[in-house]
């Protein structure tokens, strides 16, 4: 029996990780995180999350900004705001935590699941957003039964039932889902950068003896890092956007 912590878009936002490893920490606890894509970019503390994160047992897979800031893709690809994050971020970081972001998968199979930044077909870059997407999406997986992703920075569940048919479920913090009922496409919600107007930190935690997945949402000091990201020189929509949870 195991309990996995999932969490996606951590965006160097290391107050809300925190807040995150402590909330998920002070119920059952956990054996091991799964990190979903998007460790650094955008907030201030990309060494100090990458730290944490490997000071517990885990899995990782890369994001589109972990590898803008290891140097494997494209800036011209990023919004103005992202790129320069990711510069800034590039400058910061040491030699070992850029070779660890370098080394990513871009996929990880952890049974039952598919671990995959944005979608299945391309891990990088596709935003999974309708239930027809996700009926795709599921058919080109068939080295596990579900799959978990981030990227949309919004918590999401897609249950595709054996006749095909897909039902969106709404999540909210306490949700509970069961496995067995189908074929699940789960995005656990951001830590560091949520959008769906709710400013806490969004998480998930797998159960593998009752076959659950919980989401799960917690407060964290948004002005600290907003203050934090101001100081630092980095765009300051991008400490305002975590006060409006967009
Ligand atoms: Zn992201």
């Amino acid at each position: 029996m195991a309990r996995y912590l999932i969490v996606a878009d951590i965006h160097s936002n290391l107050v809300a990780l925190d807040a995150v490893l402590k909330d998920a920490g002070s119920v059952d606890g956990f054996e091991c995180m799964w990190v979903i894509g998007d460790m650094v970019g955008y907030g201030p503390d990309p060494a100090g999350c990458i730290s944490r994160v490997t000071t517990h047992p885990h899995v990782c897979v890369a994001g589109n900004h972990d590898l803008g800031v290891a140097g494997a893709i494209d800036l011209a690809s990023f919004n103005a705001d992202a790129a320069r994050a990711c510069l800034w971020t590039r400058k910061i970081l040491g030699v070992k935590e850029m070779e660890f972001l370098r080394m990513l998968p871009t996929e990880s199979v952890e049974p039952p699941f598919l671990l995959v930044h944005g979608s299945p077909r391309d891990p990088v870059w596709e935003y999974l957003t309708s239930a027809g997407q996700v009926v795709r999406a599921l058919q080109q997986v068939r080295v596990s039964t579900h799959c978990m992703v981030g990227h949309t920075h919004r918590p999401a569940a897609y249950l595709v039932r054996e006749d095909g048919r897909v039902e969106t479920q709404c999540v909210y913090d306490g949700t509970e889902l069961h496995l067995d009922d189908g074929r699940l496409l789960l995005n656990p919600g951001a830590v560091g950068q949520p959008r769906d107007g709710d400013p806490r930190a969004g998480y998930a935690i797998y159960n593998d003896s009752s076959g659950t997945v919980s989401f799960h949402r917690i407060a964290y000091d948004v002005a600290c890092v907003s203050e934090q990201i101001r100081v630092n020189g980095l765009p300051e929509w991008l400490g305002t956007r975590l006060h409006l949870g967009y």
